[in-house]
């Protein structure tokens, strides 16, 4: 499968590829002795047609590689804030801030008593859906 320029019966090359975007492409080409162009917008199943085509489509990794970083900058930015106890458990940001919204002296006990609900469930992090769970239980 090959576009042809109308006007000179020309195959025409490709231009430039823009994508995957959410597995969609843009791809457009251009007429070689005219300069005619087209775009062609593909639909994920379809950007399977155009690497047949010959196109290469960047990326190779599902939402191209600058979503890649996106992704792990995110996650980086969301546990820079978590805190490990002394008995290696981690304690996310969210259910750290959960934990200071109780009264000073009500602080140590509940963070004792959630740690070892977590222990004794195999788990290494506390969430404030942990905490929610361990409360609905009867806890604090
Ligand atoms: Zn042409």
């Amino acid at each position: 499968m090959k576009f042809l320029c109308v006007g000179c019966d020309e195959p025409m090359g490709v231009r430039s590829v823009e994508g995957p975007d959410l597995g969609s492409v843009s791809v457009t080409f251009g007429c070689p002795v005219c300069g005619h162009q087209v775009s062609l917008l593909t639909n994920p199943a379809e950007t399977q047609l155009v690497r047949s085509l010959g196109v290469k489509i960047g990326g190779g990794s599902p939402g191209g590689p600058l979503e890649t970083v996106r992704t792990a900058l995110g996650e980086q930015r969301e546990g820079a804030l978590d805190v490990k106890d002394e008995a290696g458990l981690v304690w996310t940001a969210a259910a750290e801030g959960r934990l200071q919204r109780l009264p000073p002296i009500a602080r140590p006990m509940a963070r004792m008593a959630i740690a070892r609900y977590a222990r004794e469930r195999g788990l290494t992090t506390v969430t404030p859906e942990l905490m929610d769970e361990y409360r609905s239980r009867g806890g604090f």
